[in-house]
């Protein structure tokens, strides 16, 4: 099946080589898709898109704290394909602090890239997906924003990721008119570079015990609810959240 035939489709953070970002850019591309990486570094967003395939992809780099820096990757898109379909919201950083332990500068680095990220990134993309009247973004937001707190993010990641839901709402109700669909994703414990080598085997047991089905997520559970939010398999669905938590939060 090809779910996402001719789309492009822009995805933040999709470099780190075991990441959410690198395994939904690849299943998009199985899917038909042009698949753009947008990550912090130029060259590693390159051999990210490389190692994909040669052919329809594409790696820019993108600081998406950076307004400039997010509409010179967009215009750099417009210029190699002439459109935007589809905007995957997915850069994101953790701290694994308490509350008291929150300087200034963490707050702003967690908040920055998840909240900032999605509003820069989606500024600079809405204009062309309304010219072309039709897109869809998909922001990955957390467990940790529904159940206060995870295992990994503090509670200013929270506080982000929470946020994000709400500005997800607010521009679905503003873009449906342009058939823009804007959706979140919940993602629970999923096993990446952000989680993968800092869990000892007695912390797994632990937190399997609440999760009913009983294993950690991967990239490709998560990778799967994207490409729902992001094909016309979910053409009637806006400002949603898609928990992909294995049963951990209901
Ligand atoms: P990851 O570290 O592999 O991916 C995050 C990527 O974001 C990295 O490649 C990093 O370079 C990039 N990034 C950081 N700051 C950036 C910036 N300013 N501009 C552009 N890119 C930037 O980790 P992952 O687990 O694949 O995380 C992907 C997303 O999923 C994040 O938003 C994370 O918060 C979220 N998430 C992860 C889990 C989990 O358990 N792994 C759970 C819920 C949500």
């Amino acid at each position: 099946t090809q779910l996402l035939d001719n789309k492009v489709c822009i995805i933040t953070g999709g470099a780190g080589p075991r990441g959410i970002g690198k395994a939904t850019a690849r299943l998009f591309h199985q899917h038909g898709a042009t698949v753009v990486i947008a990550d912090l570094d130029e060259e590693k967003s390159r051999e990210a898109a490389a190692e994909i395939a040669a052919e329809r992809t594409m790696g820019v780099a993108c600081d998406v704290t950076d307004k400039a820096s997010c509409e010179t990757a967009v215009k750099a898109v417009m210029e190699r394909y002439g459109r935007v379909d589809v905007l995957i919201n997915n850069a994101g950083i953790t701290q694994p602090l308490k509350t008291l332990e929150i300087s200034p500068e963490n707050y702003e680095q967690v908040t920055d890239v998840s909240l900032r990220g999605m509003l820069y990134m989606s500024q600079s993309v809405l204009p062309h997906m309304a010219e072309q009247r039709g897109g869809a973004i998909v922001n990955t937001s957390s467990v940790s924003a529904q159940r206060g707190g995870g295992i990994f993010g503090g509670p200013h990641y929270s506080a982000a990721k929470a946020g994000m839901l709400g500005l997800a709402k607010a521009m679905a109700r503003e873009y449906g008119q342009y058939n823009i669909r804007i959706n979140s994703v919940t993602p629970g414990l999923i096993q990446t570079d952000i989680t993968g080598g800092k869990l000892t085997d007695e912390m797994k047991t632990q937190i399997l015990t609440g999760i009913p089905l009983n294993r950690l997520g991967d990239a490709q559970d998560v990778a799967k609810g994207f490409l729902f939010l992001a094909s016309d398999l979910s053409s009637y669905t806006t400002g949603a959240v898609l928990d992909i938590n294995g049963g951990m939060h209901m």
